[in-house]
């Protein structure tokens, strides 16, 4: 029964029913619990609004048309729609068969991700294996040539694939040169354009290989080249050296680094040492080979190996030198250690402050003096007793320490008997004699007096001519007899030891070869191998 009274017709809609205004009604009704229960389930009858998006692009059947909300979004929806397709017409008119086309996609209403499903986004791994944003490569030509059939045949030329695939080439370009995302971009390369990008690709390579190289070799200027700095770990692990402090002086020949030492074979390592570090880089070598070519110690040796090894035989050359002057008391470095071409030897100064070069320190007078007899003796200690010229004798080779001279850089020097060993040793009289004039040591010797002291050679000094003096010198080695003598083989026999000397060399300058009466083998050490 119609509580309200009213019996208006209901018109009809196109909506589907429509409810009439709200019926009046009692306070007892309004209390009633029948009618909180019809309430209720007329709520129900509204579809829940939590995501209506999806439910509207579900089939128009399955769809509740009861709310005015649902209908009206499926309006929208239809209306959008409709815009979209007339946006699409317009786009392909206006971009008709145009190469570059024009893209309304900005402006559709309904965009495609809002189809898809948004519980996609919330993945938060990816396979890494494809990557979604990087273009597929072309398709590669089968290898007859061609593809598809007939009129639609596509050759191995054709312009765009080969475009595509001068592009995919570009990912074999070294990693350095970027080439950005061809590929994504549907770049088209020209063979002419793709070829000349390859050229220029190469040619950078080559110059930073270049570079690269160059930067290495500026490296082993520095002596440290990467060989050396293992070899100088090797020393600190194997605890022969405590630590590497830092680098005392570069010169032309070496670079020469403090240390601290440790133990070798138990024995302690003095406390302070020098890594002299001879340079690998062979930039002056060619003026260095005429100490160690004609060297009869090293003859035999120097002629079999090639350049790098021979800068070893220039630590080596040190080591024994330095050795010999140890045995004469005369005062240099003790020899420690050689490992190729780096010598340690004893520091000389103290507390990681090198001993100065004569050169640098201005001693009083009565010093300077002493310094020159000493030098004096040293010198013919060094010519007498160790059988040895030092070759670079001068102010930049003698420290001063404890009060006395200290002679280093022994690596060129060399036996008297050497072709040019008198040479080296008046040149080492002419730098010790003007040095201690110029420091006012009256009673420093001429050049040619401390020469022919140290010799023990009795030279005629005229009016101080050096070119006679020279002559003499000169002469003095061509009436000296060079016969390298090489051991080639050794036979024990019981007690007795054979050995079969060769003839190695002989100095062609003498014309006539005097009887030799005495044979002295100087030899520190000889190695059998049985
Ligand atoms: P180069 O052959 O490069 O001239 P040196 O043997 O003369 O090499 O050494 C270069 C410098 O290193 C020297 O002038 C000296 O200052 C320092 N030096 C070399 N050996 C020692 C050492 N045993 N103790 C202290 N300083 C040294
Ligand atoms: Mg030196």
């Amino acid at each position: 029964m119609d509580q309200t009274g009213v019996s208006a017709e209901v018109p009809k809609s196109p909506w589907g029913s429509v409810k009439t205004g709200t019926p009046s009604c009692s306070l007892a009704d309004v209390m009633s619990e029948q009618l909180a229960k019809q309430l209720d389930d007329e709520n129900t009858l509204f579809p829940e609004r939590k995501d209506p998006v999806p439910d509207l692009l579900l089939s128009e059947d399955t769809c509740d048309t009861t709310s005015d909300l649902v209908l009206a979004q499926m309006l929208q929806m239809q209306f959008d729609r409709e815009y979209d397709d007339q946006l699409r017409r317009e786009e392909k008119k206006f971009n008709g068969d145009s190469k570059v086309s024009i893209s309304f996609e900005n402006y559709r209403k309904v965009h495609p991700y809002e189809d898809s499903d948004s519980s996609e986004d919330e993945v938060d791994w990816q396979d890494t294996r494809h990557d979604p944003y990087k273009a597929d490569k072309p398709q590669t030509t089968p290898r007859r040539g061609f593809v598809g059939k007939g009129k639609n045949i596509t050759t191995k030329h054709d312009e765009v694939i080969c475009g595509r695939k001068n592009t995919a080439r570009m990912d074999n370009f070294a990693p350095e040169i970027h080439v950005g995302d061809g590929l994504g971009m549907d770049l088209k390369l020209p063979n002419q354009v793709f070829n000349s990008l390859k050229q220029h690709c190469y040619s950078e390579q080559r110059r930073s290989a270049r570079l690269h190289e160059k930067k290495e070799h500026s490296t082993a200027e520095q002596a440290v080249d990467p060989r050396t700095r293992l070899l100088m770990f090797k020393m600190v692990n194997s605890g022969v050296l405590e630590n590497i402090n830092g680098c005392i002086s570069t010169g032309k020949k070496s670079v020469v680094f403090h240390a601290n030492g440790g133990s070798l074979e138990e024995e302690p390592v003095p406390n302070e040492v020098v890594l002299k570090v001879f340079k690998t880089t062979l930039n002056d070598f060619k003026n260095r080979d005429r100490y160690i070519k004609d060297d009869y110690r090293f003859i035999d040796r120097f002629s079999k190996l090639n350049p790098r090894k021979i800068i070893r035989l220039w630590a080596e050359k040190e080591m024994h030198n330095l050795c010999r002057m140890k045995k004469a008391e005369i005062p240099c470095p003790q020899a420690v250690l050689l490992k190729k071409h780096i010598l340690v030897m004893s520091f000389i100064g103290e507390d990681h402050v090198p001993a100065p070069k004569l050169k640098d320190i201005m001693l009083s007078s009565e010093d300077m003096k002493a310094a020159y007899f000493q030098v004096l003796h040293m010198m013919q200690q060094l010519y007498q007793k160790c059988k040895l010229v030092h070759a670079d004798l001068s102010e930049y080779n003698m420290l001063w320490h404890q009060g006395k001279v200290w002679l280093i850089d022994v690596s060129q020097s060399v036996e008297p008997t050497h072709p040019h060993g008198l040479e080296f040793l008046l040149r080492d009289c002419r730098n010790v004699a003007t040095f201690f004039r110029k420091r006012g040591v009256t009673e420093a010797m001429t050049m040619y007096e401390l020469f022919n002291a140290v010799t023990g050679l009795n030279l005629s000094i005229c009016d101080e001519d050096e070119a006679q003096f020279v002559a003499q010198v000169t002469h003095t080695h061509l009436n000296t007899c060079y016969i390298y003598l090489n051991v080639c083989q050794v036979n024990l026999h019981l007690n007795t030891c054979y050995i079969y000397l060769s003839v190695c060399q002989v100095d062609l300058s003498v014309q006539k070869l005097p009887i030799i009466t005495n044979v002295i083998i100087n030899v520190d050490k000889i190695h059998v191998n049985i």
